[in-house]
């Protein structure tokens, strides 16, 4: 990483704004400002250059829910790491969960992780607890915490299982113009739930966790959005039935938006089978079924799901080196989602360049409110250079998270995040 605002960005093809990625051009960033687009721009004295030799230039991807464990699990990851992490992946921008140590409660909390990343290329964005101490029972100080700099509230990690505090929350967080982000699990149908209850994990004589689970919260807070009137958005949704709810709940004119991780529109539970209970496939909520997956890639193609999120959860591997049943959910996502969204979705022809972008560029920064990078004379340079044709495979050398914890480890992919540009910073991945 370079403190470089000086920045000559030689053929590079722009997608967004007015470009459609079949130009190339030359971009000058002048003192972290996009100062001209144009033909054959020659580079100036204190200014870098960098030939990007095709590579498509987007606005910065952001990705809206990712674990950091800082502060308090600096074992599995830290906010400078999980920044490391989101770079290599592409991302300039991270909404971050709260279920820390403290938990993101408080407004001080908030101030300590905006304050830790400050000098970080990737720019995070806290997202506060709903309940005090991410407990379950009362409702945090959201009013404080929005104005240390949270965008949204969460009990990530655990739904919010009380109806009158989700609707408490929801009234109060429609005043502050912010959403509630709900991991969407009913505990008692959930539980213990290692994995999803289905064919396989009847093969497997594992406990499993049933769809309805994540459905019947997901029936709750879309009444709760409607009666209240407050945005709800549903985490991480995973079943097919799921997507069906969102899509009506939308038709309906109910305030809901969601989010998809890249694991969930390409692994199904049969991973674990073929993997032999390999912990790199075991999170919440779990793996489903390739039917599962099909309605996830169709909600994105049809707009009911609105973001690409990672979830990254970062573990340590003596954590995850247990057996099934006892190994901690969850996986790092930052390094992977791009080449797995293009593979799943872009090379399939599922949706457009311009249409997957969208899903990490602008969605996620609607649905937080925070301002969307533009691609134009004059705006903050805020973007992610990367293409969708190289291949590279994902080796543990290359891992800039603390923890190794990926399904994808080993994998040959195709497409990469070469390199981000962000807060007057330019970073090159290298593999
Ligand atoms: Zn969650």
């Amino acid at each position: 990483m370079s403190h470089t605002p000086n920045l000559l960005l030689k053929n590079v093809r722009p997608v967004g704004n007015d470009f459609d990625g079949s130009e190339q051009l030359d971009v000058r960033i002048v003192e972290g400002t996009i100062a001209e687009i144009g033909n054959e721009l020659n580079p100036k004295e204190n200014e870098e250059s960098h030939d990007a030799i095709g590579a498509y230039l987007s606005g910065g991807w952001m990705d809206m829910h990712v674990h950091l464990r800082e502060p308090g699990y600096e074992h599995k990851e830290t906010i400078k790491t999980g920044c490391a992490s989101a770079a290599f992946g592409g991302f300039t921008e991270v909404a971050c969960m709260p279920n820390t140590n403290p938990p993101i409660h408080t407004r001080d909390v908030v101030e300590f992780i905006k304050k830790e990343a400050e000098s970080l290329p990737v720019e995070v964005y806290p997202i506060g607890c709903v309940s005090k101490e991410r407990e379950g029972d009362s409702i945090a100080e959201m009013g404080d915490m929005k104005e240390g700099g949270a965008v949204a509230f969460s009990d990530d990690g655990d739904p919010v299982f009380n109806s009158q505090l989700m609707r408490v929350a929801l009234e109060y967080s429609s005043m502050l113009e912010m959403p509630i982000i709900n991991h969407e699990e009913d505990l008692k149908l959930s539980r213990p739930g290692y994995m999803h209850e289905g064919k396989v994990s009847a093969r497997l004589g594992l406990d499993g966790t049933p769809g309805i689970a994540e459905e019947v919260m997901i029936a709750r807070d879309i009444l709760l959005a409607e009666f209240t009137g407050g945005h709800i958005h549903v985490a991480h949704i995973s079943t097919a039935k799921a997507v069906d709810m969102v899509r009506q709940a939308k038709a309906d004119g109910i305030n809901i938006t969601t989010e998809v991780c890249p694991h969930h529109f390409d692994l199904t539970d049969e991973e674990i089978e073929r993997r032999n209970f390999d912990t790199n496939v075991k999170m919440h909520p779990p793996l489903r079924t390739q039917e599962d997956v099909d309605a996830m890639i169709e909600g994105l193609a049809d707009g009911t799901i609105d973001a690409i999120c990672t979830d990254h959860a970062p573990h340590a591997i003596e954590e995850k080196e247990v057996e099934f049943i006892y190994a901690p959910n969850g996986i790092i996502g930052l390094e992977t989602a791009w080449p797995v969204s293009v593979r799943q979705l872009l090379k399939t022809g599922v949706l457009d360049l311009d249409t997957l972008l969208k899903k990490l560029v602008v969605n996620p920064r609607k649905i937080l409110n925070l301002d969307i990078p533009k691609i134009e004379e004059g705006a903050t340079a805020n973007l992610t250079l990367f293409n969708t044709d190289e291949e590279w495979t994902y080796d543990e050398e290359l891992i800039k998270s603390k923890s190794t914890n990926s399904p994808y480890l080993g994998k040959t992919l195709e497409g990469r995040a070469e390199a981000i540009y962000n807060k007057g910073r330019f970073v090159i991945n290298e593999v």
